[in-house]
This record gives C-alpha cells, sequence and structure tokens, in this order.
C-alpha cells in the first residue's frame, strides 16, 4: 500500500515526463525510460501508472484501476479504466504521434545521413579515445584513415599513430527517415542487423564498426 504523499509524488513525476518537452520523439509514453523505471517501482507495490497522456490521477492499484489485458507483460491494460476508450485520450495521443514524427523530421534535416560515420566517430569513437587515455587526432589530411589515436606510453616515435578506419550503420534508413530497428528479429524491420559498405581495402588499419541506433526505435 502507498501513502497518499507518495502516489501525489509519483502522479507530479508523470505528468511531468508527459510534458512535450520531455517527450521529445517520443511518440508513446511507454517509450520513455524514466516512466519504464517508475512502471517497475510501482509494480513492486501492485499499482501502475497509466501511460495516457491527460490522465489526471495516474498513478492507481493495478487490480482496481486497470483492465486485464493478455497483451501486455503485466497482463493488464497501458491506460486506466477512465482513460480506456476516451476520445480524448486517444486525440492527445494522435497529437504526440505527430509532434514526434515532426521532432525526427527536424533531426533529419540537421543530422543528414552523410553524416553517419562523423556522428559515430564524435559520439562513440572520441570518447572511447579519451576512457582510453589515448590522444585522438580526427584525419583531415589523409584519404582513408577516418581518425588516429595514440597512447603518450607508447614506445614510438612521437609522430606514431595508429590509423582508424570507422564503419558505421546510422540510425535511419535510405530514405533518411524511417527510425532503423535495434533487435528486431523480424527480417522486414530490417531485422535489427548492422550492416557495413566498402570494407575492403584497409590493410594496416584499425577497422572500427558503430552501430548506431535511437534506444526506442521501433518500425512504426
Ligand atoms: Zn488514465
Amino acid at each position: 500500500m502507498l501513502t497518499k504523499e507518495k502516489i501525489e509524488q509519483y502522479n507530479a513525476e508523470v505528468i511531468e515526463l508527459r510534458k512535450p518537452e520531455n517527450m521529445g520523439s517520443r511518440k508513446v509514453l511507454g517509450y520513455v525510460p524514466e516512466f519504464k523505471i517508475l512502471l517497475e517501482t510501482l509494480a513492486e507495490h501492485e499499482y501502475k501508472a497509466c501511460s495516457s497522456l491527460i490522465c489526471r490521477c495516474p498513478v492507481k492499484p493495478i487490480k482496481a484501476g486497470f483492465s486485464k489485458d493478455k497483451g501486455n507483460d503485466d497482463g493488464y491494460n497501458s491506460k486506466c479504466k477512465a482513460c480506456d476508450n476516451n476520445p480524448a485520450v486517444a486525440a492527445a495521443s494522435k497529437q504526440q504521434k505527430r509532434r514526434a514524427t515532426e521532432v525526427t523530421d527536424a533531426t533529419v534535416t540537421t543530422a543528414p545521413f552523410m553524416h553517419t560515420e562523423t556522428e559515430a566517430i564524435n559520439n562513440c569513437l572520441a570518447p572511447l579515445h579519451e576512457a582510453a587515455g589515448m590522444a585522438h587526432l580526427i584525419n583531415l589530411e589523409f584519404r582513408k584513415a577516418d581518425t588516429m589515436a595514440r597512447r603518450e606510453s607508447w614506445m614510438a616515435p612521437p609522430n606514431f599513430y595508429l590509423p582508424e578506419q570507422v564503419k558505421a550503420d546510422g540510425f535511419y534508413r535510405s530514405d533518411g527517415v524511417t527510425r532503423k530497428p535495434n533487435n528486431s528479429s523480424w527480417s522486414t524491420d530490417g531485422g535489427g542487423r548492422a550492416t557495413f559498405n566498402d570494407c575492403l581495402g584497409y590493410e594496416g588499419m584499425v577497422m572500427i564498426f558503430v552501430k548506431s541506433r535511437f534506444a526506442d526505435a521501433t518500425s512504426d
């Protein structure tokens, strides 16, 4: 049994998480990581938070507040009884889906498809080099290696760097809009597998493969 104060605190948390600025490109509240964590916490007390974007008091006892639904892991509908079949709830959800698509489109405009490898270098490789205490150079002069790295402690001439070739499989499919799934096993979704092109001809270099995905990627 949760105290009234606790429930109010969780309600406030849900209302904060579902604000458009916190939803970002996520189409449904269920994709927000903090909401998923909150659901796990509530489940321990046999409570659940309604995933509707306009629910007045989202946190309710699971058995009394939610209808049974075999399609969900916990056996209950993601929306509470008050929100289920409420047209206003469906309209709010539709509006968020539209907003999410707009946010995604805006991201595509600022991060075009061709920049996938640059993104992988900036967001993955550079922090890894730094964590390993290695100097990180982005190669502008040579045609082949994308980046170079060296450790100060190496017993090698000062200008000796390890050449690296980065291959990346980015967030979007070739249309530049559809998000690639992460680990879907459906081949129609693209299978979630990363594919890397033009991987031959880099003898003497370290090849680094980066698979980039949105944490909440889905096929729809
Ligand atoms: Zn509700």
